[in-house]
């Protein structure tokens, strides 16, 4: 079949599957260009079953671009708590301030201005522009490029800036007059529910007849992707360290800096190890060995400035970052109490106010009530869970 040929049966042919019935999703309610610019970005890197409540939660607190400009960022992380890829919601609250400053609080239908906003990449400007305001804009996200691989047989590495490029010229051919919108969510349909990455469902396929790599029976070497970088080990030592006496249900909680992962969210007191074979991490080191104990609050002070000594070992935690594999042993500790003059020198350099009780600074003491009020990566969220469970 001639390749106008087969581009014209793939685009009759998948509109109308789409328009025969799709998946009621919450963003699909209306064209709002708001809702449909938080739906993508929360879909990026995280499945539609997982997004579909934080939406309807971030909808009900932030529903207009406005309450999202106008709200703390620690609410606005809080709400993406357990998402992940935290610089996606710190963006969309930036771009909902340019929103407001630049365009008077409405989405321009102006792709140069979308694409302009901060955290909109080139897929999210032609979501939007395609699914809000039907302009003819491909939208060609990892889906995309494996179902028109496929069907093309298309043998570019997808990994490559030039095949995305090449792809997105593919996709704006075969956007259907009038139905940017609805062709888009085809596609994206199509690579999410049949044409899925390990086992593609060609029987059910509304475009099998005339898919390249299913006539070559090529469907599962498709699409050619190098392999991104295996993550990073990183071995870090946490620590839970209580509070007494009045703060006895406390512990201290610190706050990460403005930049960098995981900015700006809380966490647990922590060091890097800097060798995952070291004393600290050994299969055979005992978790509650005196001397790994000291060593440990040595390490601590260091990076703290605090007295923080480790008292037993409470539980070891994993989680993988798109690039970064932490592995984090938790210890529950105390501040030194026959050395709090000590500590008070030490405390006061760190900016902690120790001596009044008061944690100031990047450090907080806080109750379980944290865990409904300051936002917290997941792994931290998992230990301070145990903790208070
Ligand atoms: S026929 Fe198979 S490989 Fe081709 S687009 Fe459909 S599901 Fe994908």
């Amino acid at each position: 079949m001639a390749i106008q040929e087969a581009s014209a049966y793939f685009s009759r042919e998948l509109l109308s599957w789409y328009q025969r019935g799709n998946r009621n999703l919450p963003w699909r309610r209306n064209k709002d260009p708001y809702r449909i610019w938080v739906s993508e970005i929360m879909l990026q890197q995280t499945r539609v079953d997982t997004v579909i409540p934080y939406f309807e939660r971030f909808m009900a607190k932030f529903p207009t671009v406005q309450a999202l400009a106008e709200a703390p960022e620690e609410e606005v992380l809080k709400s993406w708590e357990g998402l992940g890829y935290y610089s996606r919601a710190r963006n969309l609250q930036a771009g909902a301030r340019m929103v407001m400053s630049l365009y008077g609080g409405i989405i321009p239908d102006d792709k140069a201005a979308v694409a302009g906003l901060k955290g909109v990449g080139p897929y999210t400007a032609g979501a939007i522009m395609s699914i809000a305001f039907n302009r003819p804009e491909p939208a060609v996200d990892g889906n995309v490029m494996r179902v028109l691989s496929r069907y093309f047989c298309l043998e570019d590495d997808i990994a490559k800036p030039k095949t995305r490029v090449g792809i997105e010229k593919l996709a704006a051919s075969l956007i259907p007059e009038g139905a940017a919108g609805d062709f888009n969510q085809a596609l994206m349909e199509l690579g999410a529910l049949v044409c899925t990455p390990k086992s593609p469902s060609c029987l059910p396929c509304p475009v099998m007849e005339h898919c390249e790599a299913r006539l070559q029976g090529r469907e599962t070497e498709l699409p050619i992707k190098t392999k991104a970088k295996p993550p990073r080990h990183e071995y870090r030592v946490a620590v839970i360290v209580r509070g007494s006496g009045e703060r006895a249900d406390q512990v201290l909680l610190r706050q990460r800096p403005e930049n960098g992962l995981l900015a700006q969210m809380w966490e647990l007191p922590h060091v890097l190890s800097d060798d995952p074979s070291g004393e600290w991490f050994r299969e055979e080191a005992p978790k509650e060995d005196a001397r790994l104990a000291e060593s440990l609050g040595r390490e601590l002070e260091r990076e703290t400035g605090l007295l923080i000594r480790p008292t037993g070992w409470l539980v070891d935690e994993e989680h993988v970052f798109s690039h970064i594999h932490w592995h984090m042993r938790v210890y529950v500790a105390d501040l030194g109490p026959s050395e709090i003059s000590r500590g008070n020198s030490l405390a006061a350099e760190s900016g902690l106010a120790y001596e009044t009780g008061q944690a100031q600074g990047p450090y907080r003491w806080m109750g379980r009530e944290a865990l409904d009020t300051l936002p917290f990566p997941n792994v931290f969220l998992r230990i301070l869970e145990r903790y208070w469970s």
